[in-house]
């Protein structure tokens, strides 16, 4: 379904395929409507991915068509991610689209930390 102008869900973009087993990830939790493993590129000691398991490409999409229980599922799974970088702190990021850069059209949250991250846009408006 096309949600907010973004293409229909690709069943074939990465994550979903790390879903389906088809690519390795390095899983850091599993719970029954999340998977959240570490980044393949990642910008900060700790950088891990967070994605329903669900097919939603957006945050459009997964917050207007997921269930409560998905919905409540995701979040706290990126809570449980979190939770150990909150005393140095840490950053959680969506990127959605192409003004966000989205590479990988499953709607996905990082969670990055570990190090000073810096300001949140390196660029101006
Ligand atoms: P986006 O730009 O869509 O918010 O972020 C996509 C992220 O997925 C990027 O940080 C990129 O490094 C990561 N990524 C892309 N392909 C793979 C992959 O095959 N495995 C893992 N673990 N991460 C990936």
């Amino acid at each position: 379904m096309s949600v907010n102008g973004l293409p229909p869900y690709d069943t074939n973009n990465i994550f979903a395929r790390i879903l389906r087993g088809e690519i390795p990830c390095k899983r850091v939790l599993e719970t029954p409507h999340a998977l959240a493993f570490d980044d393949i590129n990642p910008l900060a000691p700790t950088h891990v991915l967070v994605i329903p398991k669900g097919a939603y490409v957006s945050a459009a999409d997964f917050h207007a068509t997921a269930t409560d229980a998905e919905i409540a599922d995701f979040y706290r799974a990126v809570g449980q991610v979190g939770a150990p970088l909150e005393t140095g702190g840490y950053r959680l990021l969506a990127n959605m689209g192409h003004h966000a850069g989205q590479e990988v059209p499953h709607f996905h949250v990082h969670v990055v930390g570990g190090r000073a991250l810096g300001p949140m846009l390196k660029t101006p408006a």
